[in-house]
């Protein structure tokens, strides 16, 4: 099994890509680790995933963060893998239109979550030698006609960097750190998105492959990043889209 003896954390991994992603990693040998916002979808995920374990955790609170990690070393004794995949998408609007909060909101869960939880793990995956992968987004990359979501795109986009400015940061820690771009992926983020067969027809054919994803598409890479068979690859930057960031 590829991620034998591996423990893996997974933030948002009650649901989409996160869920899936951590399934993926248990069924290939990993002991994993969920965090989500809700207590009872994170059992019933729990449920559905061998080897793992549900931690509650608001990402925007120091104190749930420190909190997970501290619960994760107690019970496995040391942390292998962080996928930072929790995120939140906001309403479609003209930067004008959005306020202040609303802006800082997305940039508390989707960037300063993302520093939370990786300022907690970096001592541990320093003493195993580990690996983080960060889950961005094709939003990150560039701009998409009608797609009003600046502070998504922002945080996303700080994601590819921060991805290669921790990559080198911690290269002489031999922890490797590595991106994914996902297209449109068949999760509850997009449903608002994909609610008429007319929307449907428009998400499918924005990909040159003719299809959006499947969370599954997502978690095989993160697998990759995750495994030994990634053992000389940091910093690098994966699209997972269908190939819509091509166009
Ligand atoms: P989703 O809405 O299905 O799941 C999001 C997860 O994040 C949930 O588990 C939720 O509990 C968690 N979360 C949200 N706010 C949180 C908070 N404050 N504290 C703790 N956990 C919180 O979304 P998804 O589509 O599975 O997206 C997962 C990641 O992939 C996100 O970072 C998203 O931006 C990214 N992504 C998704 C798509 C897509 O098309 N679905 C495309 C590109 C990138």
């Amino acid at each position: 099994m590829r991620l034998s003896g591996k423990v893996a954390l997974v933030t948002g991994g009650s649901r989409g890509i996160g869920f899936a992603t951590a399934k993926i990693l248990a069924e290939n040998g990993a002991t994993v680790a969920i965090t989500g916002k809700e207590k009872e979808r994170l059992e019933k995920a729990v449920k559905k995933i061998p080897n793992a374990i549900g931690i509650p955790a608001d990402i925007t609170k120091t104190n749930d963060v420190k909190n997970v990690v501290k619960k994760i070393i107690e019970k496995f004794g040391k942390l292998d893998i962080l996928v930072n995949n929790a995120g939140i998408f906001p309403k479609i609007k003209r930067l004008h239109e959005i306020d202040e909060d609303e802006w800082n909101k997305v940039l508390d869960v989707n960037l300063t979550g993302q520093f939370r939880f990786t300022k907690e793990a970096i001592p541990y995956l320093q003493k195993t030698f580990g690996s983080i992968i960060n889950i961005s987004s094709d939003a990150g990359i560039k701009a998409y006609e009608g797609f009003h979501a600046d502070a998504y795109s922002a945080t996303k986009a700080a994601l590819i960097l921060l991805t290669k400015c921790w990559a080198l940061e911690y290269s002489k820690d031999k922890i490797r750190v590595n991106c994914i771009c996902p297209g449109v992926v068949d999760t509850d983020m997009t449903k608002p998105f994909l609610k008429t067969q007319k929307d449907k027809e428009f998400m499918d054919n924005e990909h040159p492959l003719g299809r959006i994803g499947q969370p599954e598409e997502i978690g095989k890479a993160v697998l990759y990043f995750a495994s030994d068979d990634a053992s000389w690859t940091t910093g690098a930057i994966l699209t997972v889209d269908g190939g819509e960031s091509i166009k």
